[in-house]
């Protein structure tokens, strides 16, 4: 072939086309391109990625072929492991640029380290863009100075923030014209290559089950723009959208639901945030961070870069920011709350909801790790961040390890004496129990006075209802008030150890220096 590079784009996350700026690089004075996912079987298990999240990534994959199909182009999805699958192709493609968008998760880091150093060896040379976020994780470090000195809260992530400047423009998708149109040059017979196509859920090794699965959010770049442009022409919802006056139980989320579309990068967070501002511009009183939408997208931002930042960010173990609590471990108990079986119908009405479709409203996302954690179960945040991590359409390693660490006062949030009620929250918003009688239909019958506490209504309304509580729904596994009391204790316990620890510590260090 003659002059020209002939590069490969690997999407992993950044399944999109626009503001993709490791596929512009890609294409620059490419004379062929081939855009790459690999999908690795290891990971394709109901026990590490629920059937709801990887129906999403295929469904995305296949807008990602289809787009760039109308661009004369195609996806190639190759499958086993990545190193492996794209040394073959280096080879057989004569590869000489490899391009991808950086991914900041621990295994991510390293496999790119080692497809980097592959590529290397290969003599291909390698371009890697930021994309996942507004900035660049590591300018936060660099303008903060250093790992250890980043900021832990909210507010002061937000001078920093400040600090950095402008987010960076989103940039356009690329046109036909920007692809190697040439037949000579674009392998016509790779077009129809059906050994590249996206692979079904069944293919995959994956079962789907109508009767407890639901599409919710539909994967893909098309319909996460989509949905983001629908949500903007409510230009009075977005300018005064703040966060804690959204319901969680609600039938339709009351919130964006755009998480799956950002975490798998369907959706450029900078194109999201750009959009935002200039809905922000035609109102002056709008909404403000922490609460509004640009406060969503900088919790998102605080979060990454914590992530990236703290060593061991998903544990408790050798995590500087994470406070050591003595977290019991009662496997029953675990099972009991995620297979919706704890007999508080609006904890186990939240449990389905992120079963069936993957997501749950924020504030239900509180409650249900509240009660597993430190409210009720006294179980560890890292249990219940795995489930999460499986179950969610939206999970992502570092928001899901941080949100876990907040809500069980782990870290961020230390304010371990509010706790929430299993009853009181969810009636708040839902007083007759909709979002229950959706989710647990075996309770639909309960009149609203008991549709959060069951097992208070008398065994005639009970039989009338035809559900008996400890044979039809469960009696509650514990008693609310008398364990959220005890876990109150033994947590200022754990902080008041630690706050030993640490007075010990300054000491012993004061004395050797003295
Ligand atoms: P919106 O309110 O419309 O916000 C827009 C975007 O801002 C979201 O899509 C998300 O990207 C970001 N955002 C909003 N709230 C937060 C937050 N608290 N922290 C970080 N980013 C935020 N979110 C995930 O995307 N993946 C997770 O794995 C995840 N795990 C969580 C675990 C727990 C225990 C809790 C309490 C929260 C978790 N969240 C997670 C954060 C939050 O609940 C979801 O981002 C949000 O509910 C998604 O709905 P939305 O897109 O409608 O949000």
């Amino acid at each position: 072939m003659s002059g020209g590079a002939v590069s490969i784009h690997w999407f992993r996350k950044g399944l999109r086309l626009h503001d993709n700026a490791a596929l512009l690089a890609a294409l620059k004075g490419a004379k062929q391109v081939y855009p790459v996912f690999v999908l690795d079987p290891h990971f394709a298990k109901p026990e590490f990625v629920g059937v709801v999240r990887y129906n999403f990534l295929l469904e995305s994959l296949r807008d990602l072929d289809k787009s760039l199909r109308t661009l004369g182009s195609r996806l190639y999805v190759l499958k086993g492991k990545p190193l492996q699958a794209l040394e073959e192709k280096f080879k057989e493609w004569e590869v000489t640029r490899l391009t991808f968008e950086r991914d900041t998760e621990p295994y991510a880091k390293l496999r790119d380290t080692q497809a980097r150093e592959l590529a290397e060896k290969h003599g291909i040379e390698v371009i890697t863009t930021v994309g996942h976020t507004l900035h660049d994780p590591e300018q936060y470090i660099a303008k903060a100075g250093g790992a250890d000195k980043i900021p832990l809260t909210y507010s002061s992530f937000g001078t920093l923030f400040r600090r950095l400047g402008k987010v960076p423009a989103a940039l356009s998708a690329p046109t036909k014209e920007d692809f190697p149109q040439s037949s000579t040059l674009v392998r016509t017979d790779a077009l129809d290559d059906h050994r590249f196509d996206v692979p079904s859920l069944k293919d995959m090794g994956y079962e789907w089950n109508d009767d407890e699965h639901e599409v919710r959010f539909p994967g893909g770049e098309t319909e996460a723009l989509e949905r983001m442009r629908r949500h903007l022409q409510r230009k009075a919802w977005i300018a005064h959208f703040e966060k804690p006056k959204t319901s969680p139980n609600t039938l339709e989320p009351s919130t964006t639901g755009l998480s799956p579309y950002l975490k798998f990068g369907c959706l450029s967070p900078r194109l999201f945030y750009h959009e935002l501002a200039r809905v922000y511009a035609e109102y002056r009183d709008h909404a403000k961070p922490p609460v509004s939408l640009h406060g969503q997208l900088l919790w998102r931002e605080f979060f990454h870069m914590c992530g990236y930042a703290v060593k061991n960010f998903d544990r408790m173990e050798g995590n500087r920011i994470c406070r050591q609590i003595d977290w019991d471990t009662n496997d029953a108990l675990l099972a009991a709350w995620e297979n919706a079986r704890t007999g508080y119908p609006w904890i186990d009405a939240c449990m389905t909801q992120l079963r069936r479709e993957g997501w749950l409203h924020h504030l239900a996302r509180h409650a249900v790790a509240c009660f597993l954690t430190r409210g009720d179960l006294y179980q560890s945040w890292e249990k219940g961040a795995q489930v999460f991590d499986r179950l969610l359409v939206d999970a992502d390693w570092h928001l899901n390890s941080a949100n876990w660490m907040w809500l069980s006062c782990s870290s961020f949030f230390y304010q371990y004496f509010r706790v929430y009620s299993p009853v009181a929250f969810g009636k708040k918003t839902d007083p007759s129990g909709a979002y229950i009688r959706k989710y647990l239909p075996q309770l639909k019958a309960f009149p609203d006075k008991y549709i959060y506490e069951p097992w208070k209504a008398p065994p005639g309304v009970q039989r009338s209802c035809g559900c008996i509580i400890g044979k039809d729904y469960p009696e509650p596994i514990v008693d609310h008030a008398e364990v959220s009391a005890a876990n109150k204790a033994r947590i200022r316990a754990c902080y008041d150890a630690l706050k030993q620890a640490e007075k010990a510590k300054k000491t012993t260090t004061k004395d050797a220096k003295s």
